[in-house]
């Protein structure tokens, strides 16, 4: 039944990733359901924190049923959650994110906007969502996307009312909202982005609410609901064949890295939306209630309508192109609007049904996927009328080149027409990578600097062609992106969007590089062409006590796509010091120092990301005993890589090799993170374990979270999980036990270690142990009481057994030397008495 689920989501998402990459064509259904949109001025903005908050049944009921134009405002991209699918953290996976919201979009009918908030990770309460984010940058943001979307109604998925109960991210979406609900319309607020935009003020404020708020169905059958409205979200739409909770279903199950893959619904189901705030609803059950959302909604809006609910209640699914000449003459009068904000959405829409009922395929395709400013790059068009409808090319304008290009061509049925144009890329032409990366961002901010940018999901295309057409007499402007179109004999036809990208790019493999000691390291750096015959050097930066030599390495490549590897020398300095050293192309005398990146998933279309390219060096000041290191694995961790990055040799132990004999060998062994949580066979190994430690050995136990534990006994002693954790990386660190040994051998350890720690100290720490455990550290987030479980240690039999809930398994893919110097400690736990003897 499993096997038979995943085939069924591999074949779903095979379907969806095709029209993923290639450029929509409408049939007539799809047509006449635009046609049907065109007749609704009625707008929805979904609001909460990251991508997959989002209640996609509500959103594809308000677009697809009650025909808004709705949008989903995720206050973040989600880069700092797990990524299930590949091997993209942080900046990439928030790219990932993003585009899977965009993938999500495109089934449930929304549109997507985002503010500058990164997403940084757990947070407890909203006080340190907001602290983290600059709140008032990301309340402008919120602002932004209400005078620019101009919602009539604004939907939370979020309560402001439970702050401390949920994710501090998911509680400030709401508050923010409901802040930013008044705002908008106010000019003195945010004033600069009324050079481009207008002040709104949205009529009501909802949040969407659940029995799960309620604990229970039963307690929220017994709720007074008059404050709420409720909507059948499983109505069917004959014109898809399918049910609204099947389209939801489909959408959300494009956060494939999130693993929510799903089965699809069906079938009647409510879905609840509570009134907070703006105009009362006054009985009604019309979320809209108050405003005409025909199109007498605007003024001179009324001919328009005429003409265009004729179209629609006529509409003719034979043949759409009979519509052509209506569709013309309500395009001309909506050019007469003195509304520009309906004129602009509604011109829009109509273009691209007027696009669809004529069957025009219109295509611009590149000759090659990517290229760099100031190189050639050739552009094939295809330009052809599959209707009777009458239609004449009249020019083209390519948007790298000042003049159109004339044409005068009718263009009779079903005749292609097909140009060549080969076109220089300008030399300051911006690169088509993610926005708001460009820039490096802060723990809790994104920079993007032009207004106009922030809450695009993507960058702007770099290279557009305008279609100048003339339809029945009507001159109509249509824009396409250049795109990258191929094929590959087993996957048929793909797309790619064509990307600007410099003409040389640098990586170099590792992003931290430890040096436990004085030893040089040679560090390879990899060196790829994005055009045709580049030659220069390379350099190295770095920090002012490091040295690397040679100074340059000459680089040549023939071809585009091309690499050339070069090693570099790297020598730490005498002490402890850490930096970054960054890899310098040099072409002729200009000096590029990005990384370019390719994400390539079949569910979202291609991306190239240029990100800094550079790596963490770290030489530490370290001392160690024993090494010889048992891991056992859990989750996943990169743990063992880090710990052979400072010398130890480490030994993976699977599940069912752990005996007796196979541990006694071991100087230490660690458990990776969430082990009890997932290996079964712990439940009958512990005992090997536990007596590993009473022989003399040493076993260093990572966290675990404190539901679903395979077994009871986690250690010699009572030991019991909680759900304590410390999510501030700066939460001041108190030494409870100075002199204790773990905290003196072989490396003293100072509140100085704890500098420079990332995300968080540590998570599930236990709250209760028995009296043979000596607790050593004491942390706390900030209006919390004090935690003193991230740290225990006891004597068992000869040996020491430890548990921590630091979160040694973010802070060593950091470079963080003190977590460094703290874990080697833990694994010399009991070497110090035999070195003693040995003075
Ligand atoms: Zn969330």
């Amino acid at each position: 039944m499993r096997q038979f689920t995943l085939c069924l989501l591999l074949v779903l998402s095979t379907i969806v990733s095709i029209h993923a990459q290639q450029p929509k064509k409408l049939n007539s259904s799809e047509i006449y359901e635009a046609v049907q949109k065109l007749n609704v001025l009625g707008s929805v903005l979904y609001i909460a924190a990251h991508p997959d908050d989002e209640n996609t049944r509500l959103i594809s009921y308000m677009a697809n049923h009650v025909k808004a134009r709705t949008a989903y405002l995720s206050l973040t991209r989600g880069d700092g959650g797990q990524n299930l699918i590949g091997p993209e953290i942080r900046e990439l996976l928030g790219v990932i994110r993003t585009q899977e919201l965009l993938a999500a979009r495109r089934i449930d009918g929304g549109e997507q906007r985002f503010t500058r908030a990164n997403d940084f990770g757990y947070s407890k309460h909203p006080d340190e969502t907001l602290q983290i984010w600059d709140k008032d940058k990301v309340l402008s943001d919120v602002v932004w996307a209400i005078r620019t979307f101009k919602p009539d109604i604004i939907i939370n998925r979020f309560d402001h009312r439970r702050a401390g109960r949920t994710h501090g991210h998911h509680t400030s979406s709401a508050l923010l909202s409901l802040e930013a609900f008044d705002l908008s319309k106010d000019p003195s607020k945010y004033s600069e982005q009324l050079d481009l935009t207008e002040t709104w003020q949205p009529k009501r404020l909802f949040y969407n609410t659940s029995w799960w708020r309620y604990g229970s169905r039963e307690a929220f059958d017994k709720i007074d609901k008059s404050n709420m409205l409720n909507f059948d979200i499983g109505v069917y739409y004959p014109t898809k064949g399918m049910s609204n909770n099947e389209v939801a279903s489909l959408a959300s199950s494009q956060h494939l890295c999130q693993g929510f893959g799903r089965l699809s619904q069906r079938g009647t189901q409510q879905e609840y939306i509570e009134f907070l705030k703006g105009e009362p609803l006054d009985g009604t059950d019309d979320v809209f209630a108050g405003i005409d959302t025909s199109w007498n909604r605007v003024k001179d809006g009324e001919a328009i309508g005429a003409i265009l609910n004729n179209v629609e209640n006529n509409f003719n699914f034979v043949n759409p192109s009979t519509h052509v000449p209506q569709l013309i003459e309500a395009y001309k009068l909506l050019q007469n609007l003195e509304d520009d904000h309906w004129k602009s959405l509604k011109s829009k829409e109509i273009i691209e049904i007027i696009e669809a009922c004529a069957g025009l395929y219109i295509e611009v395709s590149a000759n090659s996927p990517q290229a760099s400013p100031n190189s050639l790059i050739g552009l094939r068009m295809e330009v052809l009328n599959r209707s009777d409808a009458n239609i004449e090319l009249v020019s083209y304008n390519i948007s790298t080149m000042s003049e159109g290009i004339s044409k005068t061509l009718n263009m009779t049925a079903n005749q292609k027409l097909n140009f060549l144009e080969d076109v220089v890329i300008p030399k300051d032409f911006g690169y088509t990578t993610p926005y708001w990366l460009n820039k490096k961002n802060g723990i809790g901010m994104y920079h993007v600097e032009k207004q106009e940018l922030i809450g695009l999901p993507e960058t702007p295309r770099g290279i557009t062609v305008d279609f100048n057409l003339m339809v029945d007499g009507t001159p109509i402007s249509i824009n396409k992106s250049v795109i990258y179109r191929y094929s590959q004999p087993d996957k048929g036809e793909l797309y790619r969007p064509f990307e600007i990208i410099p003409q040389v790019s640098a990586s170099i493999s590792d992003k931290v590089y430890i040096f436990e000691n004085d030893q040089q390291k040679e560090i390879e750096v990899t060196v790829k062409a994005g055009k045709e015959n580049i030659e220069g050097f390379v350099q190295m930066a770095y920090p002012n006590d490091w040295n690397v030599y040679p100074q340059k390495q000459k680089i040549q490549i023939a071809n585009k796509g091309d690499i050339q590897k070069v090693v570099f020398t790297v020598i730490p300095p005498k002490n402890q010091s850490e930096g970054l050293i960054t890899p310098m192309v040099n072409i002729d005398g200009q000096f590029f120092t990005k990384e370019l990146i390719e994400i390539d998933y079949d569910h979202i279309p291609f991306q190239t990301v240029l990100m800094p390219s550079e790596s963490k060096v770290v030489r530490l000041n370290i001392d160690k005993r024993g090494n010889n290191i048992g891991y056992i694995n859990g989750a996943g961790d990169v743990v063992p890589e880090s710990l052979r990055q400072i010398g130890y040799n480490i030994t993976i132990i699977e599940p069912e090799q752990i005996s007796p004999e196979n541990l006694s060998n071991f100087d230490a062994i660690v458990v990776g993170i969430r082990a009890y949580n997932i290996l079964d066979e712990l439940k009958f190994k512990q005992k090997y374990l536990l007596d590993y430690v009473k022989e003399g050995g040493n076993l260093v136990v990572q966290y675990n979270t404190s539901r679903g534990l395979k077994t009871e006994q986690l250690a010699p002693y009572d030991l019991k999980l909680s759900r304590d954790r410390v999510t501030d990386e700066k939460a001041t660190v108190t030494i409870l036990n100075t002199e204790h040994p773990i905290l003196n051998f072989p490396n003293k350890i100072t509140t100085e270690d704890f500098n420079g720690w990332v995300q968080e100290r540590g998570l599930y720490f236990p709250n209760q142990w028995a009296e043979e455990f000596t607790p050593l550290l004491a942390m706390k987030d900030s209006g919390e009481s004090s935690k003193k479980g991230s740290l225990l240690v006891a004597k068992y039999g000869k040996g020491n057994y430890i548990y921590t809930g630091l979160s040694f398994f973010r802070e060593f893919p950091a470079g963080v030397s003190g977590a460094y110097r703290l874990f080697a400690n833990l694994l010399s736990a009991g070497k110090e008495e035999k070195t003693q003897l040995k003075n």
